[in-house]
């Protein structure tokens, strides 16, 4: 048998962060399906006995500390996203580490612990946050790509410059526990007037979800695969068949298990010392 590989179901708990750019009540409701999202994403980890990783804006926590703390009770991680899920893209080296602490500060005093993890809200980092990461104490960042299934080390200070090169920068310790876009539910499947959107079919994104699992069992065995979910967007009934039938499908994977993001990175530091 291959070496065993794990799967991390992620959930960026967003609610109603995602939308204060669109302060109308139809969009405010989108986000706030998230926490109907969440409770059923719950009942249904809770079926399986799976432990997953949520990523909560700070935003999300004081809105709804009780759904926070349902998340804690049930035993899966919680993540750093933000405080009003800001994009690093438009922050200061200032700004960006005054959100780091508010949302730990925020997360802290409702689980009791600071979160080990962060994710970038709507994965942009800047040249500061990995930094930024590594200065606040952080084990692991899960926003980049260079890679789909292995875990890394992350880097700062890279350089580069149209028409002349790229100079890499130095190895830090914070580890990355890699993304992708196809392996977010997001793209696939929210409509956003006037932009439009996919609103595709779950059977499309579930066989795309296992080809890239399959494909790390067969060449790259011992890897962390990461699906990236949001409770407003995966909640909905037909895309939690859909999630249903992902689990029971790799529950009858014998080389496969599941896994928190943080567990990912704490085994991997262990195996790869700084
Ligand atoms: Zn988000």
């Amino acid at each position: 048998m291959n070496k065993p590989s794990k799967v991390s179901l992620s959930f960026d708990v967003d609610t109603i962060s995602l939308w204060m750019g669109s302060p109308d009540a139809t969009a405010f409701s989108r986000g706030e399906f998230g926490v109907i999202g969440t409770q059923r994403v719950l009942k249904l980890l809770k079926r399986h006995n799976i432990l997953g990783t949520f990523f909560v804006p700070g935003l999300t926590a004081m809105t709804y500390p009780r759904l926070v703390e349902e998340i804690v009770e049930g035993g899966h991680e919680i993540g750093h996203h933000g405080n009003h899920h800001e994009s690093p893209a438009r922050l200061s080296r200032e700004q960006e580490q005054q959100i780091l602490e508010d949302g730990t500060k925020i997360l802290e005093e409702i689980t009791g612990k600071r979160p080990t993890g962060w994710r970038s809200p709507g994965w942009y980092v800047s040249e500061n946050s990995l930094q930024l990461l590594v200065e606040a104490g952080f084990s692991y960042d899960s926003s980049l790509m260079s890679h789909d299934v292995q875990i890394s080390r992350c880097r700062t200070g890279d350089q580069w410059t149209k028409g002349e090169g790229v100079t890499f920068g130095n190895e830090v310790d914070l580890v990355e526990v890699p993304i992708a876009w196809h392996l977010d539910d997001f793209p696939w499947f929210e409509y956003i007037p006037p932009k439009g959107g996919n609103l595709t079919s779950p059977s499309a994104v579930l066989e795309t979800w296992l080809g890239d699992l399959n494909y790390a069992r067969k060449y790259e065995p011992g890897g962390t695969l990461t699906y990236t979910m949001h409770p407003q967007v995966i909640g909905r009934g037909h895309r939690m068949l859909m999630l249903e039938q992902l689990i029971e499908e790799i529950e009858t994977m014998q080389d496969v298990q599941f896994t928190t993001i943080e567990a990912a990175a704490s085994q991997w530091r262990k195996e790869n010392p700084f």
